[in-house]
């Protein structure tokens, strides 16, 4: 029996690190547990305690209703916590929130339907001023993480980067094409 195969004998499955020691697949070991939502069947890990997977665990499921419920009043919740994390001024109400279509930065709509990508969030136009009139917009998930991680420099070497890329790899598209309709 080899040592990184699950110990279950119709199981082919090869073992991660991680599970070698446990001798088993997540389907077959001792403690093989699916999510208790019916009909979802993600095998759930030794360490899961409640027997939901992550989609379907009921708070994470709760809140996650309340936030597509009312975007506006969790963004607030969110920024409010943040707020007196950072010691940032709060004084921010619903009507100061207005949620666009789309994402004014990329123009993907700004909904709930592209994982957390297109959610929309608050963001801070200049994030010393914290969260007052005028200094937040909403804009989406992807964009916001976007401008937190990386400086308009980063930005921009990527994009120049990734372009010149996708141009070349359109060339070879092209090349290729070529070769094999002359051949
Ligand atoms: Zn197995
Ligand atoms: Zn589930």
């Amino acid at each position: 029996m080899r040592a990184d195969r699950c110990h279950d004998l119709e199981c082919p499955k090869r073992l991660g690190p991680a599970r070698i020691k446990i001798g088993f697949c997540i389907e077959h070991g001792p403690n093989a547990r699916q999510c208790k939502q019916p009909e979802c069947g993600t095998w759930l890990s030794q360490l899961n305690r409640d027997g939901f997977c992550n989609t379907h665990r009921p708070k994470a499921a709760q809140a996650r209703a309340r936030q597509k419920a009312n975007p506006v009043r969790t963004m607030l919740v969110y920024a409010r916590y943040r707020a007196k994390q950072r010691g940032i001024p709060f004084s921010i109400t619903p009507e100061d929130i207005t949620i666009p279509a789309r994402c004014p930065i990329l123009g993907t709509p700004l909904d709930f339907s592209d994982g957390s990508r297109t959610e929309p969030s608050l963001d801070r136009r200049i994030p010393e001023l914290g969260y007052i009139p005028g200094n937040v917009w909403v804009i989406s998930t992807l964009a916001n993480s976007m401008k937190w991680n990386a400086s308009a420099e980063d930005l921009l070497a990527f994009s120049r980067y990734w372009v010149s890329q996708e141009a070349m790899a359109e060339q070879w598209t092209r090349f290729i094409r070529e070769q094999e309709q002359g051949s």
